[in-house]
């Protein structure tokens, strides 16, 4: 048990990203003027609870950590709004002195190109903090720097649910706008799929709606490259009630290295009958209590649907393969939350680590490419201690309600993924060091390469993508109309490609 109590603090530590190359900068977005009358002139627009701060504050750091430093932006001013009045003040502020710009809720997206941005203005999203339920329950309106936790604390509350991400820091507009994978999605879809309709304040500082009766095309952009046309102040989306669903059974099996090609071709068993209601991860990693030498496989089963004598029928040809530890627990969806290290007082919610994300997505497992990544996962954790607290993990959610909707209706190219291996090679340090950043970037792309050797093509889902290392094609699928309808959509609502720090379509 104590062992296991470490491993759960270890992989709780769980998400941490990268970049190193991108703080080289972007020659196509210079940095923008300083303008040290922001305050006077750009205070006096905004609503009565907006703020501006700027670097000489003491409390500018609180408003600029991120949960990966590598990729941290350089702002010169950060605007705190209140209102999507002030969202387009900023904006249009901005626009006219040439500062960039971008809006910044929690922090935890992991792109590189995130850095390239110098002496920006950081929009800051935390305060458009509204939840609200319609008259009928179906629907919330939830505003735009509102985290994960908050909307699951506040529906779960009202007996309600909606899909979102798993991590409750994260925040839902920032994870729904790339796609929004999580544990109920077999059930009702992706987090972006919830989306009736979104407040966008566009490139230019205008505001509109965007649904399928206003500005259409652009509400499709939205779901899945949504990061390129503007900063969304309020999403209306379905919710759903979770009677009949409050409990979930989790069972965790921990396994030594050698097991790793028999869990993942049962696991490929698995993939064909997956029920809607039931998802696994595998999480591979260093606990030196169960293996002293090698990283070893944590594989978690969760399940809205079995009670334990059905779970323990449904995990039982992967006891059959002999892991050193199992354990079952009957839970609630706050409470798998926590049991999966995703809580808010959990490492994955734990800001400025430096390291690195690379993450791919597949249709199926290919047990020797994950016996290739396992192996230089293995070398470089144990070469360099300071990786010791790295980890690669396989999210498996199921599919069903995610593929129930058409392919073509929204941005989202990748509703076909059954599998997203992703490494996190990551290290804590007072300041970044140069040399243990060129080794993320180099064992990164070895390991993503080695899952990539029997893929048939590149493909990666946006928000676990390494960031300026994938194509367009990669992040929002080969399909040829798909990529001319996002590039016009691009010209017509943001002809200058002043939202370039994520997923950008150039
Ligand atoms: C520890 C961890 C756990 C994660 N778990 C999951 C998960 O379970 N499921 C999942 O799908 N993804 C997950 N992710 C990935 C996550 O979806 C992305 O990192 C996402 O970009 C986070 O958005 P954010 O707003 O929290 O971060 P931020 O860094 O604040 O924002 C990320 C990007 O979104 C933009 N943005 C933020 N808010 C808005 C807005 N209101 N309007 C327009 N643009 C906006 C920002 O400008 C920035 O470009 C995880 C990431 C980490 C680090």
């Amino acid at each position: 048990m104590l062992g296991l109590r470490f491993l759960y603090a270890a992989i709780a530590s769980y998400w941490i990203v990268l970049v190193t190359t991108a703080a080289a900068g972007n020659s196509n977005h210079p940095p923008g003027p300083h303008t040290p009358d922001i305050k006077a002139e750009l205070g006096p627009l905004l609503s009565r609870n907006a703020q501006i701060i700027t670097p000489s504050s003491p409390h500018f750091g609180e408003f600029t950590e991120r949960y990966l430093l590598s990729n941290s932006p350089e702002y010169s001013v950060v605007v705190v709004v209140d209102t999507e009045d002030d969202v387009s003040k900023a904006v249009k502020y901005a626009n006219a002195h040439k500062i960039p710009f971008a809006a910044k809720n929690t922090g935890h997206g992991s792109w590189g190109s995130l850095a390239t941005m110098k002496g920006g203005m950081n929009i800051w999203m935390r305060n458009l903090s509204k939840i609200e339920l319609s008259l009928d329950g179906q629907y919330a309106t939830v505003g735009g720097g509102v985290r994960i936790a908050d909307l699951v604390q506040t529906l779960w509350s009202a007996r309600k649910q909606t899909a979102t991400g798993l991590c409750q820091c994260i925040g839902v507009t920032g994870s729904s706008l790339g796609g929004g994978v999580g544990p109920i999605q077999g059930e009702y879809g992706l987090g972006l799929d919830q989306i009736v309709s979104a407040r966008v304040v566009l490139a230019d500082g205008t505001a509109v709606t965007a649904s399928e009766q206003s500005h259409p095309e652009l509400f499709w952009g939205l779901k899945g490259a949504g990061h390129n046309f503007g900063i969304v102040t309020e999403m209306k989306m379905r919710v759903h009630s979770n009677q009949g669903k409050e409990k979930w059974t989790f069972t965790t099996l921990i396994y030594t290295q050698d097991k790793l090609e028999a869990v993942f071709e049962q696991l490929n068993v698995k993939l064909a009958t997956q029920p809607a209601h039931l998802s696994w991860e595998t999480i591979i990693t260093r606990d030196p209590t169960t293996d002293p030498d090698n990283a070893i496989l944590i594989l978690w089963v969760f399940s809205n649907g079995l009670n334990l004598n059905a779970m323990d029928k449904y995990t039982k040809p992967l006891r059959d393969i002999g892991p050193v530890a199992v354990n079952t627990i009957i839970t609630d969806y706050p409470g798998l939350i926590e049991a999966l290290g995703y809580g808010l007082t959990s490492e994955s919610c734990k800001p400025n680590h430096y390291g690195g994300v690379f993450g791919i997505g597949v249709t199926r497992y290919i047990p020797s490419d994950l016996r290739s990544m396992y192996n230089l996962f293995n070398q470089i954790t144990s070469e360099v201690p300071e990786f010791a607290s790295s980890y690669a993990f396989v999210e498996n959610y199921a599919p069903q309600a995610m593929q129930a909707v058409p392919a073509r209706s929204t941005a989202y190219a990748h509703r076909h993924f059954r599998a997203l291996p992703t490494i996190v090679l990551l290290y804590d340090a007072p300041a970044a060091v140069p040399a243990l950043d060129a080794k993320v970037t180099l064992w990164g792309e070895k390991m993503r390469t080695a899952l990539m050797k029997h893929q048939q093509r590149e493909e990666s889902y946006v928000n676990y993508a390494v960031g300026e290392q994938e194509s367009l094609e990669a992040l929002y699928g080969y399909d040829g109309e798909r990529q001319q309808k996002l590039r016009r959509l691009k010209k017509q609502y943001d002809p200058y490609n002043r939202f370039w720090t994520y997923g950008t379509i150039e």
